[in-house]
């Protein structure tokens, strides 16, 4: 088991791009720790391997109290064999970490701080509706480091409606400026359900140029290869080695228990996903009952998963490993119609892997859809 990924579906307030599953109403974060703790116990027999990685995601997991996450961390330490250099990570939000909280979750297990702090501007931080304040993003991580934290992490958005080329050079000038280990950076995403979508349908927001896009994309490859930042996933920099140890697992098809409404499980054949109902999922619970969902992975669709995870970072899919698991059927087909990128330099072949080239990583999505298998 590569790793434990809990869903802590809390949130102070909605930001206007999220459409991540998460409640306002934080009257049920007990009966909330109950359940985790009540579901760890009924899936314990789908860890049989080590802990290498727990992930407390959301939501908001910074909401919960020093109660809530000791009664969790002595659960998981009663039931799975976690690794003593387990990657212990908490997501954060920038307006939680006071140097209090801080100093209350270097005396829990955590080791590694996510933090999202997305944006350095305050007149982006009001648009996208987070809580914080850029100040307080500079604070978050001094207090984080000043409790003794050795593993931080920021996330950033680009592409915002309105912002320059400029704005974003800015914004990573005082990311750069930061002593963090790693940076996860997205474009924003108009994702349907969201209040900025629906501000894009009526016309009120202006999406980003494809060309300011990869202007910003580019510029952010640059600026960080030039502060000591690794590039080794498409969307994650990471200084002194320190990659995501979790998210690499996901990369690299290793299996994982999801725990808490709407969390993904994947156990190497198939996957599975929690409703993403708190009621739901706590009544269930209590009934002994797993409120999930189902699905067996295809031989093509794991074809796909392997090359579209394995294309996105740096060590690139492994070609070896892709035969054996795949057969000559299905590495043939990939090299194929991999030729093409490769005789244009946008895909390169090291030691066995396909990789993408720096021009390949611009036009991924259409590398790796042409590498598809279609059935
Ligand atoms: S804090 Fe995170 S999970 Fe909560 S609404 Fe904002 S982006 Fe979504």
């Amino acid at each position: 088991m590569a790793g434990i990924y809990i869903h802590i579906p809390f949130c102070k307030t909605r930001c206007i791009y999220c459409d991540f599953y998460k409640e306002t109403d934080e009257s049920q974060m007990d009966a909330f720790t109950e359940a985790i703790c009540r579901e760890a116990g009924l899936r314990r027999d789908e860890v049989k391997e080590p802990v290498r990685t727990i992930y407390f995601g959301g939501g908001t997991p910074s909401r919960l109290s020093r109660d809530h996450f000791e009664e969790i961390f002595k659960q998981l330490a009663a039931l799975f064999q976690i690794d003593p250099d387990a990657e212990i990570t908490l997501e954060a939000n920038p307006d939680d970490l006071t140097g209090d909280y801080a100093k209350l979750l270097q005396g829990l297990p955590f080791n590694r701080i996510s933090m999202g702090i997305q944006s350095f501007d305050d007149k982006e931080l009001k648009f996208l509706s987070r809580r914080h304040s850029a100040q307080q993003a500079v604070s978050a991580v001094k207090h984080c480091r000043d409790a003794g934290f050795g593993n931080i992490s920021i996330d950033l958005m680009y592409g915002l409606p309105g912002q320059t080329p400029e704005k974003w050079r800015e914004n990573l000038i005082q990311a750069c400026e930061l002593d963090i280990e790693h940076i996860s950076a997205y474009h924003l995403i108009y994702e349907k359900q969201t209040r900025l979508y629906t501000l894009l349908q009526r016309g009120r927001v202006q999406p980003a140029t494809d060309e300011t896009s990869r202007e910003m994309f580019s510029m952010l490859i640059d600026m960080l290869a030039l502060n000591r930042f690794e590039h080794y996933e498409i969307s994650n920099f990471a200084r002194n080695g320190k990659y995501s140890a979790h998210n690499t697992s996901y990369w690299k098809n290793e299996r994982y228990l999801g725990l808490g409404p709407s969390a993904h499980s994947y156990d190497g054949e198939s996957r599975s996903w929690n409703v993403a109902s708190l009621e739901k999922y706590i009544t269930a619970i209590g009934a002994g009952e797993l409120p999930q969902e189902r699905e067996r992975l295809t031989h093509s669709q794991q074809y796909n998963e392997f090359v579209l995870t394995g294309l996105r970072t740096m060590w690139g899919v492994d070609l070896l490993l892709l035969k054996e698991q795949f057969g000559q059927e299905m590495y043939d087909y990939c090299l194929q119609n991999a030729r093409k990128f490769i005789r244009e330099n946008l895909l390169t072949i090291k030691e066995n892997s396909l990789i993408l080239s720096r021009e390949g990583i611009f036009i991924s999505d259409g590398i790796m859809s042409e590498l598809m298998w279609v059935e």
